[in-house]
């Protein structure tokens, strides 16, 4: 995704045209001009068709109708991403933008479905659209008058949406079919893990579809197919930790006020050492007469050679602090603190220092909401376990820890 132009709205949601499609779309109009006499004979032969080849390859024309096809294959798509887009709307779910772009179309949600039906039936919309297109040019095709032209660009365009359909139900995580597998595994597994499984098979696909696109030397089917490995790993990890911290509070997290080794602005820098000796903190917030005023750490406090000097010299004022709201996600935090190179994060609302929040402590907050996680679907498998079978065993491993630490780092 480059650059994108806004061009107008649907049912209220912002279509956009990215660049990249504004490049393809020529290109495509070429290629699907130029593959018409080769197209003809093969669409006559399976469907019984007497298309005449002569008059339609002639002159501009196989770019005509190369221009045609390839304007209505992107209208398909946007269609298709307009089913999703207005299924999710149903169930209340904001639709941020729907755009066109190299590979296809893209509707962003603003978040995504918590529940498995919602994903399934918001999946599912988008090639039930290209089902519905398929049929309906085949039932207009056996209506109108047998042009050529038109009886070439129905079949074409009922092919097109076949393809479609079937191809963004493969269960490749993203691609439609992934979600499908995710809300279905999601009936009786958390989220997280079913995120987790979904994106596996979806990058196994991913591998499976590259090859595929060397061998045939397909370019489309190899972007597609990096695309594809690309996003699921990126979203997978997004929903991981989204559906990990869900219903996790800022407060859950932090250190609170009462717990936090504070110091005054007039501490004298000799007893801050002393403190810092003892608690053995490298960073601590300073509070002037009860006020939140800043955060003093050790590097702050190394180069200082003056034996009067005091905390609030030479700490960080709380203006040039990053600071979080209490009533923040807990993933804004991790975004702030993976973004920016903070080791702490104070929560402060209007003015006071309700708490702190380290990466130690989203770290282990991570962890135990992931064991949490991994205890609730291990306790639902049982519960679904017949009588006699033993629970399946889902132990955590060493190399799944290893992975969860993984995903933080990339996080960071
Ligand atoms: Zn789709």
């Amino acid at each position: 995704m480059f650059r994108s132009y806004r061009v107008g709205t649907v049912f209220g949601i912002p279509f956009r045209l990215d660049i990249t499609f504004l490049f393809i779309l020529p290109v495509f109009a070429w290629v699907l001009g130029a593959q018409i006499s080769v197209l003809i004979p093969r669409l006559n032969e399976t469907f019984g068709t007497t298309i005449d080849p002569g008059p339609l390859t002639q002159g501009v024309r196989p770019l005509v109708i190369g221009a045609i096809a390839a304007v209505s294959l992107f209208a398909c798509v946007a269609l298709h991403e307009l089913g999703h887009s207005v299924v999710a709307r149903h169930y209340d779910y904001e639709v941020e933008s729907i755009t066109l772009w190299l590979l296809g179309g893209l509707a962003k949600p603003a978040e995504l479905p918590k529940n498995w039906l919602h994903e399934f039936w918001i999946a599912v919309a988008g090639p039930l659209v290209n089902v519905v297109i398929a049929t309906a040019c085949g039932l207009v095709l056996l209506v109108v008058p047998s042009v050529d032209v038109v009886v070439f660009l129905l079949l074409f365009l009922g092919l097109l949406n076949v393809s479609l359909a079937v191809f963004n139900m493969l269960p490749a995580f993203p691609l439609d079919g992934g979600r499908v597998l995710r809300a279905l595994l999601a009936r009786n597994r958390s989220y997280v893990d079913a995120t987790r499984t979904a994106a596996t098979v979806g990058k196994g696909f991913a591998i499976l579809l590259g090859l595929g696109g060397l061998l045939m030397g397909n370019f489309f089917l190899l972007a597609i197919a990096l695309f594809v490995y690309i996003a699921a790993t990126s979203e997978s990890r997004q929903m991981m930790l989204d559906a990990a911290f869900e219903g996790v509070e800022i407060e859950d997290v932090m250190t609170p006020a009462d717990e936090l080794v504070t110091v005054e602005a007039d501490t004298p820098i000799s007893d801050l050492l002393d403190v810092m000796l003892e608690e053995r903190h490298s960073g601590y917030p300073v509070l002037d007469t009860g006020d939140f005023v800043g955060i003093v750490t050790l590097e702050d406090i190394q180069s200082v050679d003056r034996k009067d000097a005091v905390a609030a010299e030479q700490m960080t004022p709380v203006e040039q602090l990053a600071t979080i709201d209490p009533s923040a996600e807990v993933m804004a935090a991790f975004r702030m603190v993976g973004e920016t190179d903070i080791g702490r994060l104070p929560v402060v609302d209007s003015g006071e220092l309700l708490g702190i929040i380290t990466r130690t402590d989203l770290m282990r907050a991570f962890k135990i909401v992931t064991a949490r996680d991994q205890f609730e679907g291990e306790r639902l498998n049982e519960e679904q376990t017949p009588p006699g079978q033993p629970p399946r065993d889902r132990q955590r491993t060493p190399s799944d820890e290893r992975q969860s630490e993984w995903e933080f780092q990339q996080n960071r």
